[in-house]
């Protein structure tokens, strides 16, 4: 078994990352097939069952609301509508199910309750559960970890040296303090980031530096490339180059030997040879669905086609971690606290997201402009017509 170490340097993480290419894979893969079986992939699907809206500033994200993008708002799905597609995912070969709302936290009351029945409802479908909600009290992960959650998904992002060219409204901190208070019950960690935002290659290895001095280091690690969407701060970047993306994968690989690699968005800028590369860099689990909470992904099907050619097979529920029983909310220790934490709200100017923000006002501002104009001119068809009556009665 490979030594789990979380003393990692962002120096040694780096010479990893930038060793020659073959090299990299095959210390990668030898690692992958000691820890890991090499032909099992875990598959996850991504629902967003609250979309949009969101107070937060993350440059990357289309569901910031000071940004103009293109997407669907949508307020919390109800408990009904998350368990049909749960059961549509599981029969599509997802064994896990990961559950997105665009907040900034957790607050307690009647969403938070909702969330909860929907945990127990896919939960009792045999199926992973798992939930990216923003930032969690200690008391909220304990809930949720009765209701029987299996994972908590909350990413750093990238480097903290990094992060504050990437969101002003929240610190590095609070991610960290998430995290801790999810580790402080039987729910499992899942944290990874995102590359393609404008970092350097130390911001990388710094962002796996962190995660690796995670004790126990988080159980999921997604690595996303960035999907850049027209309207965010970071709609010019050029897409994650294949070979950038493989490096990644196989360190992360290296330095997080246990964890599983998640191979996140952006596979659809990636060839399924791209992707195979990846897999036998030591990724081994994807997310499934046809759109990443907003943005495009692969269809499923299309994604067991390349399973069934390269001879891997989905990962079965509950295969690292027993599942857990759902508490019924009538019986639960836990109550709310209605608690009021006090998340860090940094407040720096970001000039990318300042501009952004801007942007969507004028257009905004022009929207409203031409609405009333075209009322005006609606008003004033009106008149011309009453006038022509008028005439006519005459
Ligand atoms: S990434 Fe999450 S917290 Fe940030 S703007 Fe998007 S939905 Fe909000």
């Amino acid at each position: 078994m490979q030594e789990v170490r979380h003393n990692w340097k962002k120096e040694e993480v780096l010479e990893i990352y930038n060793s020659p290419l073959m090299e990299l894979l095959y210390r990668a893969a030898t690692i992958h097939r000691k820890q890991h079986d090499p032909n099992v992939i875990q598959v996850s699907t991504l629902l967003s069952i609250k979309t949009g809206g969101c107070s937060e500033d993350c440059g990357y994200c289309p569901q910031a609301a000071r940004y103009h993008t293109n997407i669907n708002k949508n307020s919390l799905m109800p408990v009904a509508q998350v368990k049909e597609l749960a059961n549509r995912a599981k029969s599509s070969g997802s064994s896990r199910v990961c559950m997105g709302a665009a907040w900034r936290n957790v607050k307690d009351g009647s969403e938070f309750d909702r969330v909860l029945e929907m945990v127990r409802t896919i939960n009792k479908l045999d199926m992973e559960v798992c939930c990216t909600l923003g930032m969690v009290t200690e008391n909220q992960a304990k809930r949720l970890a009765e209701a029987g959650l299996y994972a908590y998904n909350h990413n750093i992002d990238t480097s903290e040296d990094y992060y504050d060219d990437v969101i002003s409204t929240r610190a590095f901190k609070d991610r960290i303090d998430t995290i801790e208070n999810v580790r402080k019950t039987n729910v499992t960690v899942c944290s990874g980031g995102i590359i393609g935002m404008g970092e350097s290659l130390e911001d990388r290895a710094g962002m796996l530096e962190t995660l690796t001095r995670f004790s126990p280091h988080p159980e999921s690690v997604p690595i996303n490339a960035l999907v850049a969407v027209e309207g965010t701060p970071m709609e010019d970047q050029p897409p994650v180059n294949i070979f950038e993306m493989v490096r990644m994968v196989a360190t992360a690989r290296i330095v997080l030997p246990e964890s599983q690699v998640r191979l996140s968005a952006g596979r659809t800028q990636m060839s399924r040879e791209g992707q195979s590369m990846c897999f036998f860099a030591g990724a081994n689990s994807i997310f499934a669905g046809d759109k990443l909470l907003t943005t495009p992904n692969p269809d499923i099907k299309e994604d067991m086609k390349m399973f069934e050619e390269l001879g891997l097979n989905p990962q079965k529920a509950f295969y690292k971690h027993e599942q857990r029983e759902s508490i019924e909310a009538e019986k639960s220790e836990y109550q709310a606290l209605g608690e009021k934490p006090k998340w860090t709200r940094p407040g720096h100017k970001i000039e990318r997201n300042e501009q952004k923000k801007k942007e969507a006002i004028a257009f905004k501002k022009e929207v409203r402009a031409l609405k009333k104009e075209t009322l005006t001119l609606k008003e004033e068809d009106l008149v011309l017509k009453k006038d022509n009556a008028v005439l006519k009665e005459k």
